[in-house]
Formats: C-alpha cells, sequence, structure tokens
C-alpha cells in the first residue's frame, strides 16, 4: 500500500460534546478509510504510486482523466489537514502567538477574522471545505468545492473545517452553523496554525 491512513491526534470520545465519538468514528473510520483505499486502488501500478501526496494531487489536478485520483488524493490530505487542526486540549477560543498578531494584522481583528470564516464555511454550497491560507504573504479566507484543495493554488493551508454533512449531521442535523460556531469556539488548534506559519 502506497498511501496510509494516519492515526487520529486524539481519542475518538476525545471532542465531546462538541463533536461525537459515533461522528469521529464514521468521518475518520470510514469516510477518510474509505478515500485512502480507494486512492491505493486506483494508482496502484502507475507513477502515481510512488508519489508523495502533495505530488499526486498536483499532477492529477492538471489531467481531466485522472479526476478519481485526484479526488480521493485531496480528500486524503483535505482529512488529515482537518483532524490537525482540531485540539482535545480545551483550546482557547482566541488564538496565540505569531498567528493571533498575523490575524489582527491581516483582517484587523479576531472578531473581523471569525465573523469572515463564519461566513465562509456557511455559504458554501453543498460540499466542501472553509480554510484560512496564506496567500502570497497574507491570510485569507477561502472556501473550496467538494475535494477541492487550496494546494492546487498555490496558497498554503493554516486551518480547515469540513462541512461536508458528513461532518456534522449525526451531532447538527441541518444546523451547519452551529457545529461551525462551536468548532471556532472550541476545537481550534492554534498551535497547528502557528506551525503552518512557518
Ligand atoms: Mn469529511
Amino acid at each position: 500500500m502506497s498511501f496510509t491512513l494516519p492515526p487520529l491526534p486524539y481519542q475518538e470520545a476525545a471532542l465531546e460534546p462538541t463533536i461525537s465519538s459515533n461522528t469521529v468514528a464514521v468521518h475518520y473510520g470510514k469516510h477518510h478509510q474509505t478515500y485512502v483505499t480507494n486512492l491505493n486502488k486506483l494508482t496502484e501500478g502507475t507513477p502515481y504510486a510512488t508519489m508523495s501526496l502533495e505530488e499526486v494531487i498536483k499532477k492529477a489536478a492538471t489531467n481531466p482523466d485522472h479526476v478519481g485520483i485526484f479526488n480521493n488524493a485531496a480528500q486524503v490530505f483535505n482529512h488529515t489537514f482537518y483532524w490537525n487542526s482540531i485540539t482535545d486540549k480545551g483550546a482557547s477560543a482566541k488564538p496565540t502567538g505569531k498567528i493571533a498578531q498575523k490575524i489582527d494584522a491581516d483582517f484587523g481583528s479576531f472578531d473581523k477574522f471569525r465573523e469572515a470564516f463564519v461566513a465562509a464555511a456557511t455559504t458554501q454550497f453543498g460540499s466542501g471545505w472553509a480554510w484560512l491560507v496564506l496567500n502570497n504573504g497574507k491570510l485569507e479566507i477561502i472556501k473550496t468545492s467538494n475535494a477541492a484543495t487550496p494546494l492546487t493554488e498555490n496558497k498554503t493551508p493554516i486551518l480547515t473545517i469540513d462541512v461536508w454533512e458528513h461532518a456534522y449531521y449525526l451531532d447538527y442535523k441541518n444546523l451547519r452553523v452551529d457545529y461551525i460556531n462551536n468548532f471556532l469556539d472550541k476545537l481550534i488548534n492554534w498551535d497547528f496554525a502557528n506551525q503552518n506559519l512557518g
């Protein structure tokens, strides 16, 4: 197997009650695992099998015949990035360190950042992701559809939230905005954001 499912950085029940162990079990153990399994099947015996995950994403994105490989590879990356964007360590709602200063500089205030992030995550129509990214040295909030990822736009991901229904439906039903607000207030791993800022 060329590609493997990275271990979760915490126990499946560690995010309760914000995200239930049931949601994590299905989201990580079924959805994320299936993207890994499909990627291995689709790339077996091809030059993709020896590439890094990021190389696969960037290469497959340029070939419309390889959209299946792109979708599964990008979803493996996006989900690993999502689990790492979350902490079970009782995250404070406000960022600290370099990312705190950069948010103030690029958005004006934490509240303005928060408002823009919630708006992007809430208005992503259908399945997709909202991201905090670094673009030419400046923080930006973007949203992507389905498996699309900032890596193919030469933007550096800093944090992400999965807004596919499978990320929240068992816990929040149709109330995506409640999931987003709880995610922002209780789960964000600002240490990970600081690491990604470099
Ligand atoms: Mn997902």
